[in-house]
């Protein structure tokens, strides 16, 4: 008999994937987790019925969700990422050599040790000595951490269970704080064809702690209608001069990132621009 996994979007539509067999089910304090084996796409990791990577297309997020900052920034040297616990994101920051450390702030232990166990390439920052891990909640850890880093990753759930103080006024401002005074973030932020509540509000909250907020876009094919937005915000860096453009050439295994990605991946469709109350 043929096993499908199906995620719902808003109860309305979906994505259906075949599946050979579960490899891994459980629930922790914050998260039903479970690992399927998908039969086109290698294993999947799913968080309370969401898909969050699939092991053949999990590079187009993370690329997308670290090097667009890494770029935009001169010299990102104290990087923290808020989530992210199967640690793709820390895999592509860490492809920087300028960076002395990476801090990585994951609420779910869980998340942590079965990437490690299931997705061994994806997880493969956990031993490099510059990636210091703590398992704890990211909103507190941003409040207690002011002027410290120069590149802040929002790697995060959608705004449900205990990624929701994550998307808010209050919190954007905190990251603001916690960043030194020329820094700037990253942020997944949900798909502008879906979820066109929770975009507007996530940038007007942003816009009202930092001066500079763009969306940019990438392919993610296992999230809802395969367009994914990333939220960028600085405190002093405009995308668009991107001190670092020649660096991506050099940077190790990239396959979805480009030169040419991070020139138009800030040119938006019109539908998203009036989303954003842009002209
Ligand atoms: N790319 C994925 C997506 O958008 O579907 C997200 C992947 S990553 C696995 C998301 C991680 O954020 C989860 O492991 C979750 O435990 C973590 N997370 C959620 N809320 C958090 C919080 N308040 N502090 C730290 N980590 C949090």
């Amino acid at each position: 008999m043929d096993l499908w996994f199906t995620e719902l979007y808003e109860n309305a539509s979906g994505y259906t994937i075949k599946i050979k067999e579960t490899l891994y089910s459980g629930k922790s304090k914050y998260q039903q987790l479970d690992i399927l084996q998908t039969e086109q796409l290698g294993k999947m990791m799913v968080l309370d019925g969401l898909i969050m990577l699939t092991e053949a297309n999990e590079f187009s997020y993370h690329e997308m969700i670290a090097h667009v900052p890494m770029t935009a920034h001169p010299n990102p040297e104290r990087v923290l990422i808020i989530g992210g616990g199967d640690g793709g994101t820390a895999r592509e920051v860490l492809k920087h050599n300028c960076v002395k450390e990476c801090v990585m702030v994951e609420i779910d232990e869980l998340v942590i040790e079965k990437s490690k166990e299931f997705f061994p390439q994806i997880a493969s920052a956990f031993d490099n000595t510059k990636l210091n891990l703590l398992v704890q909640d990211g909103f507190k850890y941003i409040e207690d951490n002011k002027n410290a880093f120069d590149v802040v990753i929002i790697d995060s759930t959608d705004p449900i269970g205990p990624a929701e103080p994550l998307f808010s006024e209050h919190f954007y401002k905190n990251v603001n704080a916690c960043l030194k005074s020329d820094g700037l973030m990253s942020a997944q932020s949900e798909s502008p064809y879906l979820y066109n509540e929770i975009i507007r509000q996530m940038y007007t909250d942003m816009g009202k702690a930092f001066p500079i907020v763009k969306m940019y876009t990438g392919y993610v094919p296992f999230y809802p209608t395969g367009m994914w937005s990333f939220a960028f915000a600085s405190k002093k860096y405009h995308p668009y001069s991107k001190p670092r453009i020649d660096m991506i050439d050099k940077i190790d295994n990239l396959q979805y990132f480009n030169k040419e990605i991070y020139c138009t991946c800030f040119a938006l469709p019109n539908f998203a621009r009036k989303l954003l109350d842009e002209d």
